[in-house]
C-alpha cells in the first residue's frame, strides 16, 4: 500500500502517522498496481495504431486488462467494457446511449453521478426497508411504457448499507426494464458478479479501487453502446470518415475515442488482479471487524449519531457517517486532522437528497443539514490503531 507511512503535522507541534479513514472518497495505490504501470512504462505506446513493437505490445496489455477487468466483475461473454474516466464519466456515457424515449428510474438515495446523467426520470424517495426499495420499483416500473432503467447504488457511499440489486434486478426484468448498478463503493469492499446478479450495467472507478485517478468502466448490454452515436467524436471510433462518417460496430471501439488512458487500465486491471490474488474472505473478514470496532465506538459517544436508512443491524461495507451534536462536520473533520492526523471526509458526500434525509429522520430535523455529516471509511491498510485514534478523537471533540 502506497503511502502507508505519510506523516502529518499535528497543529499542538510534530508529525504522527497518518491514520487515512477516507478510502471511500479514493483508496491509496496497492504496491503491485504501481509495479504495474512501472513495468508497462518502457514499452509505451499508443494502441490499436501501430505495428511497431511497442505498440503491439501495449495493445496488447490493453486489451489484457480490459479482459481481467471484465473477470473481475463477472461480465458475460457478450458484454462490453468501455473504459472510462471514472464513475461519473461511465453513467454520463450510458445516458448518452439510452434508446430514445428511455425513462430512468432513481432512487433519491444516489449519489449525484448516478442522479443526475438523465434526460428523463421518475425519482422514487428513499425506501424504509429494502423490501420497500423492491415494492416501489415495482410499482414505479409497472406504470411505464417505452425502454426503461432502473439505476440503484449497491453500496451507498453515505451509510455503507448493501442494496438488494439482485431483487431488484428480478424487478426490473419482470417489467422489461433494465437495471444500472453503481458498484462504485461495492467493487473495493465484496465480490461482484454481474452476470450471476442479473445486471444489465454496473460503473465504477479505479480510483477507489486501489488505482490511480483517471480510470473506470461501463461493463454490460452491448446494444445499447453499439447503436448510440459517440458523445466523444474522433480517431478510433470510425471505420470511414468520408460524405459519411461511418461509426465502429464495435461499442467500445465507438465510446473510447482518442488515445485512451492505457496506463490507467493496465492499472485497474492490476487492482483486480491484487485484490483477487488476496481473495475476498480475509478482506472482508478485517473489514468487519474493524467496522464493529468503529461503530461500537461511536455508539459509546454521547451526542454521536450514526446515520442509517435501513436500521443498525444492516449489513454494509466499511462505510460510516456520523453526526456529532453541537458540532459543524467540517469542524469535526478539520480537529481529526488538526489535532489527531486522522483523514475523514464531511459534507454530504455529493449525495445532497440523501443526506438531507438521513439528517431529518435521524434528528427530527435538529441536525444540520445544510452542512451535512463525517464520513469514516475503512480499506486495506486501516488499522485497529487507526479507528482507536479516531474514536478518541471524536470522543474529545464532542466533550468539547
Ligand atoms: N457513485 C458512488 C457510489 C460514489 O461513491 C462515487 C464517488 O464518491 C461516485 C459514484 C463517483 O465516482 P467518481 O468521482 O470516481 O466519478
Amino acid at each position: 500500500m502506497l503511502g502507508a507511512d505519510l506523516e502529518v503535522p499535528l497543529k499542538g507541534g510534530g508529525l504522527v502517522r497518518y491514520a487515512n479513514l477516507d478510502y471511500a472518497a479514493s483508496a491509496p495505490c496497492l504496491e503491485p498496481v504501481s509495479a504495474a504501470v512501472a513495468a508497462a512504462l518502457p514499452a509505451y505506446s499508443s494502441v490499436h495504431r501501430g505495428a511497431g513493437y511497442a505498440s503491439q505490445l501495449t495493445t496488447a496489455r490493453y486489451e489484457q486488462a480490459r479482459h481481467t477487468v471484465r473477470a473481475f466483475v463477472g461480465a458475460r461473454p457478450d458484454d462490453a467494457l468501455i473504459f472510462t474516466r471514472n464513475t461519473t464519466d461511465a453513467t454520463n456515457l450510458l445516458a448518452r446511449c439510452l434508446p430514445e424515449g428511455t425513462t430512468v428510474v432513481v432512487f433519491d438515495t444516489e449519489h449525484h453521478a448516478s442522479l443526475l446523467p438523465w434526460p428523463k426520470t421518475v425519482r422514487l424517495a428513499p425506501p424504509t426497508s429494502p423490501g420497500a426499495a423492491i415494492l416501489a420499483a415495482d410499482q414505479a416500473l409497472a406504470t411505464i411504457t417505452g425502454p426503461t432503467l432502473l439505476v440503484v447504488t449497491a453500496a451507498s457511499n453515505v451509510t455503507g448499507e448493501l442494496w438488494p440489486i439482485a431483487g431488484l434486478a428480478h424487478v426490473a426484468h419482470r417489467h422489461g426494464a433494465r437495471i444500472l448498478a453503481d458498484a462504485a463503493q461495492l467493487v473495493p469492499h465484496r465480490p461482484l458478479n454481474l452476470a450471476a446478479l442479473g445486471l444489465d450495467y454496473v460503473v465504477f472507478s479505479g480510483h477507489k479501487l486501489y488505482a490511480p485517478f483517471g480510470a473506470g468502466a461501463l461493463v454490460g448490454r452491448a446494444d445499447w453502446p453499439a447503436r448510440a452515436e459517440p458523445y466523444l467524436r474522433g480517431g478510433g471510433a470510425v471505420t470511414s470518415v468520408a460524405e459519411i462518417t461511418e461509426w465502429s460496430d464495435d461499442p467500445e471501439a465507438r465510446h473510447e475515442a482518442g488515445t485512451p488512458n492505457v496506463l490507467g487500465a493496465i492499472a485497474l486491471a492490476a487492482a483486480c488482479d491484487a485484490l483477487s490474488a488476496t481473495g475476498w474472505t480475509p478482506l472482508v473478514e478485517t473489514e468487519e471487524r474493524l467496522l464493529a470496532r468503529l461503530r461500537a465506538g461511536l455508539a459509546s459517544i454521547e451526542g454521536v449519531r450514526e446515520l442509517a436508512l435501513w436500521g443498525p443491524d444492516y449489513p454494509r461495507v466499511g462505510i460510516v457517517s456520523f453526526t456529532v451534536e453541537g458540532r459543524i462536520a467540517r469542524e469535526v473533520a478539520e480537529l481529526l486532522s488538526a489535532e489527531h492526523g486522522v483523514g475523514v471526509r464531511d459534507g454530504k458526500f455529493c449525495a445532497h437528497p440523501f443526506v438531507r434525509h438521513l439528517l431529518r429522520v435521524d434528528d427530527g430535523g435538529c441536525a444540520d443539514a445544510t452542512t451535512g455529516a463525517v464520513r469514516a471509511s475503512i480499506g486495506i491498510g486501516s488499522t485497529e490503531e487507526h479507528v482507536d485514534r479516531l474514536i478518541a478523537g471524536v470522543r474529545s471533540i464532542a466533550a468539547g
